[in-house]
Formats: C-alpha cells, sequence, structure tokens
C-alpha cells in the first residue's frame, strides 16, 4: 500500500535531509507536494526537483493547515506556533527519519548523547563493514537516511540528534545508545535540561538493545517496560563494558575481562576509552566478532576537527578541535590533552553559547589550561570566569598569533570552542579548515611581528 497516495504534503525548512525527502516523495502519487521556508533565498533552492509548490517568507498556519503532513527540517522546532498550530489542527507532524522508520528494511543501529555520536556512529560502521555486512552511514552524520536507503544494505548506522527525535516514533532499532547528556541546545528547550533529555530519550520508543552510560543516569529509560530492555552499559569503572586503570595503562574490559590495552587506540583521551567501550557494546549487540571489534579499534584515525594534532611548531602542538561546540566536549578534550602537555593547554574557545552555564570550565583554568583567548559572540561569557587568565581578541587569527607567541616547548595550543561557529563560520568544518590554514601558514616565533 502506497503511504502517501493521494495525500497533500508539505516539507517545511529546506536543507540537505529534506531535498533527499522532496525526491522520494515525488517517486509517490500525491494530491500536492509543496515545500514552505522563512527565508526568502533559502540554500539549496536551485536543486528543488521541478514539480513542488514554493512557499518562501513568513509561515502561514492558515496554509499549513490544508496539509495532510508536515514533514518539519530538525532545524526548525515543533513547538514553533504556527507548527503547533497546524498539528492542533489534526496535521500529522513528521521528520526524514520517521518517513525513513516505514522504508528501511535492514536492522539499525542509532546512536544520540551530547558528545561523542558521530565517533561512535563512525567506528560501529566500521566495525560492521569489517565483519562483511554492507553497512550504510547517515542522519544527523554522513549522508541523509533517504540517500542511503536501498535494498543492498544489511545494516544502517543513524547518528540521531535530539532534533530529529522530536518527530521520530516508529523507529524500529535494533541496538542504541545514549552516550552521555550535558548542557546543550538549551536555547531550544526553554532552558530545561530534562527536556532536552527528554527528547533524547525518544530513541527507546522500539529499541530492542538499550546500551546506557553508567556514570549518567539521564542516559537510563525512565519508563518501566523500556529498563527491560537495557541489554548492557559502559562507564569509568571495571563492570560490564569498563575500564581496568593500572599504574602502567588503561584496559579496556568486558565483564571484568581485559579486552584491550586503551594505548593501542589512536584515539586519545578517557573520553574516547567510554566511546570505544560503547561501540563494543553495539558490536556485541550486532553479534560482531570481538576480534573483529579490536582490528577496528586498533586502525581507526578518528574524524576531522575532533581533537586532531595538526602540527607541532617550536616543540608547540596545534590540535583542531573545532567540533567541541558545549562546555562538556571541551572539556573532555583538555582532561583527555593535558596528560601529554603536562607543561600545560593555552585554549581557545568562543562563539555562539547557546545558553550554556560555562562556570565548569573554570576548574582548568590556572591548572590544565594556562590561558584562554576568547573570541566570538559570547566571549564575554568565557572572559567572566578569570579576569586574569581569559583575554579578548578579535577572531581566530589574533588568537592563535597570541597564543603562539607566549607559547613554551612542550604546551599545546588548543582550539575547542566549547561553542557553536555560525557567528563566524559557516559551521564547525569551516571554523576547523581556518584554524587549520593559519596554524600551516606560521613560521616561527620571531616571524609574528
Ligand atoms: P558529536 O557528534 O556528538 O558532536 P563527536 O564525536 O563529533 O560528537 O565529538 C565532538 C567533540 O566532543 C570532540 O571533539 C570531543 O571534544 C568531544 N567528545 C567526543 N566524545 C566524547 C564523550 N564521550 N564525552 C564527552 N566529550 C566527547
Amino acid at each position: 500500500m502506497d503511504r502517501y497516495k493521494g495525500k497533500k504534503i508539505a516539507v517545511v525548512g529546506l536543507g540537505i535531509s529534506n531535498i533527499a525527502v522532496v525526491s522520494f516523495l515525488l517517486k509517490h502519487d500525491l494530491k500536492k507536494l509543496s515545500l514552505f521556508d522563512t527565508r526568502p533565498n533559502p540554500p539549496y533552492a536551485e536543486e528543488v526537483p521541478g514539480g513542488v509548490d514554493f512557499n518562501l517568507g513568513p509561515l502561514n498556519v492558515e496554509l499549513l493547515k490544508e496539509y495532510d503532513m508536515l514533514v518539519v527540517s530538525p532545524g526548525l522546532s515543533i513547538n514553533m506556533p504556527e507548527i503547533k498550530a497546524a498539528a492542533d489542527a489534526g496535521v500529522e507532524i513528521v521528520g526524514d527519519i520517521e518517513l525513513f522508520a516505514f522504508e528501511a528494511k535492514a536492522p539499525i543501529v542509532a546512536i544520540t548523547g551530547s558528545n561523542g555520536k558521530s565517533t561512535v556512529t563512525a567506528l560501529i560502521g566500521y566495525m560492521l563493514e569489517k565483519a562483511g555486512i554492507n553497512t550504510a552511514i547517515g542522519a544527523n552524520f554522513g549522508n541523509p537516511v533517504f540517500d542511503i536507503l536501498s535494498d543492498r544494505v544489511e545494516a544502517y548506522v543513524l547518528e540521531l540528534s535530539s532534533f530529529e527525535l522530536e518527530t521520530t516514533k516508529s523507529l524500529k532499532i535494533e541496538a542504541g545508545v545514549i552516550l552521555n547528556v550535558s548542557e546543550d541546545h538549551l536555547d531550544r528547550y526553554d532552558g530545561s535540561l530534562e527536556k532536552y533529555a527528554q527528547a533524547k530519550r525518544r530513541i527507546f520508543t522500539n529499541c530492542n538493545k538499550i546500551i546506557v552510560n553508567r556514570d549518567d543516569k539521564r542516559t537510563y529509560p525512565v519508563i518501566k517496560e523500556q529498563n527491560e530492555r537495557i541489554f548492557s552499559s559502559f562507564g569509568l569503572d571495571n563492570k560490564e563494558y569498563g575500564r581496568e586503570v593500572t599504574d602502567q595503562t588503561t584496559y579496556l574490559c568486558v565483564n571484568g575481562k581485559r579486552v584491550m590495552d586503551a594505548r593501542d587506540l589512536i584515539i586519545c583521551g578517557i573520553h574516547n576509552e567510554l566511546n570505544a567501550l560503547a561501540a563494543m557494546a553495539l558490536a556485541d549487540a550486532m553479534n560482531i566478532p570481538r576480534e573483529v571489534q579490536i582490528q577496528a579499534l586498533k586502525t581507526f584515525s578518528g574524524l576531522e576537527h575532533r581533537c586532531q594534532l595538526v602540527r607541532i611548531l617550536e616543540g608547540v602542538s596545534f590540535y583542531n578541535d573545532s567540533k567541541a561546540t558545549n562546555v562538556a566536549s571541551a572539556e573532555a578534550a583538555i582532561s583527555g590533552l593535558s596528560p601529554r602537555h603536562k607543561e600545560g593547554i593555552i585554549l581557545l574557545a568562543g562563539g555562539i553559547g547557546k545558553g550554556q552555564d560555562f562556570t565548569p570550565l573554570k576548574r582548568y583554568i590556572g591548572k590544565e589550561v594556562s590561558k584562554v583567548y576568547c573570541f566570538g559572540r559570547d566571549a564575554q561569557k568565557i572572559l567572566d570566569l578569570d579576569s586574569k587568565r581569559c583575554v579578548s581578541v578579535l577572531n581566530m587569527r589574533q588568537a592563535i598569533r597570541q597564543a603562539f607567541a607566549e607559547s613554551k616547548d612542550g604546551q599545546a595550543i588548543l582550539l575547542s570552542p566549547a561553542c557553536s561557529s555560525f557567528d563566524q563560520f559557516k559551521g564547525f568544518d569551516e571554523r576547523g579548515r581556518v584554524f587549520v590554514n593559519l596554524v600551516n601558514n606560521l613560521i616561527s616565533k620571531d616571524d609574528l611581528v
């Protein structure tokens, strides 16, 4: 049966995921397919295939109410008054993942959390591929789900943001995890961490094997029936998927047994040990042999813009962690790198603060972090943490040059902004590329003047 036949459907918000939705819906015998976007010149407009009715500018509630279904982009909140009014009038509100749920035939692994999603998504995807399973990776990381939909796929790995989960209820997940919940996107959740966590917990609705983080209660289901579907947990201590810390090293363990020496991981830091454990738990839930998991963990070199060493110049190491768009991720980067840089870290931070509380960063300043160069829209919030060691600069270029000028042999200069980038860049990847280019253009300290 064609679920869409004879329906009037509006795609609201133009982005790459909804372009893929439009192409999918055009294959069906709809009564009408329209596109709404509040921007007069939305990006990707020229990529929309013909046969779609365009409505640009402020959303017209009366028009929206005439549709059977709105496919809302994850960039728009379903709590917008216009969308709420349409929902109250009986219009079905979905996102691309909800539509995908009815089309995907292969088992799905799903990952959400405030930090580490892309890393764990890439890792479990790599493990499945190494096990000879034809795997497609997508959603918030990689390609839109409708671009990876295929009958040839044997397993899907989906990174799901809280925004995507808000409009998803039918997705059947074989193995799913919430990695952690920390302050992020609070501007979209009325400042409530609990509301944000609730959106993430929607991942458990139809999840067969649930994996939780023992150190973070917000990653556990709150519905009794869902608790029965907990497959396992990961965490810092040595239970289930855990860690044994010795004087020499740390071992990744399963049920108390050593599985691998953490020094064999290419990705560094305790947060990445936890990411590796979460990936192992997902892999076990998907019956991937342990040897394959270990081989994958030993050869996975990490993703661009996540704690990547760019260069060492005059003994100073430059790291690009542009993907650290919230406070917890910057904390993870500082903790992960500080054992390697006892001489100290100079932090470059700032951008859009998304309503976060920056005080957790304070405890590193004057200890692991010797100085912070702050730039971007919400720089003042970081400057307020320490009037002596937090210094205002105009932009990233100035931050890099001043940091390098005062750095000492053995120190690290770390771009881990704890903020999103949209005040100054197109996204975290552009911010990372600008940083890498500027760093690669440095010649020597003497040359800075
Ligand atoms: P996401 O997709 O959730 O943004 P990424 O895997 O892209 O996560 O990592 C983004 C940043 O978050 C990294 O650069 C690192 O600083 C930090 N990070 C990664 N994994 C974790 C984790 N498990 N806990 C806390 N911070 C993490």
